[in-house]
C-alpha cells in the first residue's frame, strides 16, 4: 500500500514536471527564435546616445569620432532591426567598434554574433557573461531541462566571439567615449550595468543603463539574494540623470519619446532621476517579498 502511494505520487510529480517543462520550452522557443519583436524607429535620447532597439528589447548606440559602441544585441532576429536602425540614423555598421551586453539571456545576447559578423566589432563581457555568450546561451544557473535543450541545439543562439573580459569598475573606451562597467549580479551572475557621461549642449548628463535587478524562476544560484542586495546598493550610489534598462517599457521609452517630440528641449523628458530611484525601490520591494518575474 505504502509502495503504491509512493508510485502514485511519483506519477503525479512526473506529470506536473512534464507540463511545466513543456510550458517553459514553448516560452523559451518563442523567445529564442522570435521574441515577438517588431521594428521600432531609432531616435536620439541625448547628445551622442541613441535608441536603436526593437519595440521591446532594447539596444543602444553611443556614437563617437573614432567609432561607435552598441549595447545589447536583442534576439538573433532583432539584430537586423538594430542594423536597419543604425543605417536609418545615417551611420555605418562597420564603424561600430565595440559591442557590450547587459546580460546573456537570448533577448539581449542572442543577436550579438550577427552584429559582430556585420561590424567586426570587439565584444567585451564580464567573466560570467562571457562564458555564456561564447557558448551560445548556456549557463550553469539555468534549470536543467533548459540547459539540456541548449546542449542538443534546440534552444540557445549563435555563439558570440568574446574578445575581451572586463572586471567590475573597468572603463571601456572608444576615442572620447568611456563607459564604466558595474557588475550588478542577481538576474545573472555577470549582469552588467553601465554608467557614462553624455554631453548635451553645454551640460553633461550622467546616464545609467541598469541590468535587470529581478530574477527568473528558471535562473537561480546560491548567494543570489545577497548579490541582488549589493547590486541595488551599487545602483543607488550611481548619479543618474538619464536611466534606461534592456526592456523598453521598464524605463518608459514610449512615454518619454512622445513627451520628447512635444518638448521645448527634446532631451528634458529623458531626464528622470526620480524614475530611476523609484525603479530601484520597486526592485528592493520585490527582493524583500521574494517575488520573481
Ligand atoms: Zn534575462
Amino acid at each position: 500500500m505504502r509502495h503504491l502511494t509512493k508510485r502514485c505520487r511519483l506519477v503525479v510529480l512526473l506529470g506536473l514536471v512534464s507540463v511545466l517543462a513543456l510550458v517553459l520550452v514553448g516560452r523559451w522557443l518563442n523567445a529564442t527564435k522570435r521574441g515577438g519583436q517588431e521594428p521600432a524607429e531609432p531616435f536620439r535620447i541625448a547628445g551622442n546616445f541613441y535608441y536603436v532597439g526593437a519595440n521591446d528589447v532594447a539596444a543602444f548606440l553611443v556614437t563617437g569620432p573614432e567609432g561607435h559602441v552598441v549595447l545589447d544585441g536583442g534576439y538573433p532576429s532583432t539584430a537586423p532591426m538594430i542594423m536597419a536602425s543604425i543605417a536609418k540614423l545615417g551611420l555605418n555598421i562597420k564603424d561600430v567598434k565595440v559591442l557590450l551586453n547587459s546580460e546573456p539571456h537570448p533577448d539581449h545576447g542572442g543577436g550579438l554574433r550577427v552584429l559582430q559578423q556585420a561590424s567586426d566589432a570587439q565584444l567585451w563581457a564580464s567573466d560570467a557573461s562571457a562564458d555564456s555568450l561564447a557558448s551560445g546561451g548556456d549557463d550553469p544557473d539555468l534549470v536543467l531541462p533548459l540547459r539540456a535543450l541548449i546542449w542538443i541545439g534546440v534552444l540557445g543562439y549563435p555563439a558570440a566571439r568574446v574578445d575581451h573580459r572586463f572586471k567590475d569598475g573597468d572603463t571601456i573606451r572608444v576615442g572620447p567615449i568611456a563607459l564604466t562597467a558595474h557588475i550588478t549580479a542577481g538576474h545573472t551572475r555577470g549582469c552588467t550595468s553601465w554608467s557614462f557621461p553624455v554631453r548635451d549642449g553645454d551640460r553633461v548628463l550622467n546616464v545609467v543603463s541598469v541590468c535587470d535587478p529581478g530574477v527568473l524562476a528558471t535562473s537561480r544560484y546560491p548567494g543570489q539574494a545577497a548579490d541582488r542586495a549589493r547590486s541595488l546598493r551599487v545602483l543607488r550610489s550611481l548619479p543618474a540623470d538619464i536611466w534606461v534598462t534592456n526592456h523598453a517599457g521598464a524605463w518608459g521609452r514610449y512615454r518619454k519619446f512622445v513627451a520628447s517630440a512635444a518638448a521645448k528641449n527634446a532631451v528634458d523628458p529623458f531626464i528622470d532621476p526620480e524614475g530611476y530611484h523609484a525603479y530601484i525601490d520597486a526592485a528592493e520591494a520585490e527582493l524583500r517579498s521574494g517575488r520573481m518575474h
